[in-house]
C-alpha cells in the first residue's frame, strides 16, 4: 500500500483555485491536470499536442504511469489529488488512479 508522502501543495491551492497554473512534478494529478490545462491555452491544437507530450516524457521520467496520466486527464473536471483536500467525496471513488492494486 501506497501512501502520499503528503498533501500536494499545487493541488491543494488547485482545489480552491482550479486555474493555478502550477504543477508539481512529484504528483500524478498535477501531470494530468497540466494536460488539461494545456488544452486552455490560446494555442494551437499542434502546439498544445508538443506541450502535452513533452510533458507526459517529463511526468514519465519522474515514474509516473502515462496511462494513469491520459485516463486522469479525461476527466472532465480539473484532476486534483484526493490527499490535497480535508475531505473527499464519496463520489469520486470512481478514480482511475484508485484501480491500481
Ligand atoms: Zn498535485
Amino acid at each position: 500500500m501506497t501512501l502520499e508522502p503528503e498533501p500536494c501543495k499545487p493541488c491543494q491551492i488547485a482545489r480552491i483555485v482550479p486555474t493555478y497554473p502550477f504543477f508539481n512534478l512529484g504528483c500524478l494529478h498535477c501531470g494530468a491536470r497540466i494536460i488539461q490545462h494545456l488544452a486552455t491555452l490560446p494555442i494551437a491544437r499542434s502546439e498544445v499536442a508538443a506541450r502535452r507530450r513533452e510533458n507526459l516524457t517529463h511526468w514519465v521520467a519522474f515514474g509516473h504511469s502515462e496511462a494513469d496520466l491520459r485516463a486522469l486527464a479525461q476527466q472532465k473536471t480539473p484532476v486534483i489529488s484526493p490527499a490535497a483536500g480535508l475531505v473527499v467525496s464519496a463520489g469520486s471513488g470512481n478514480h482511475p488512479a484508485m484501480k491500481r492494486r
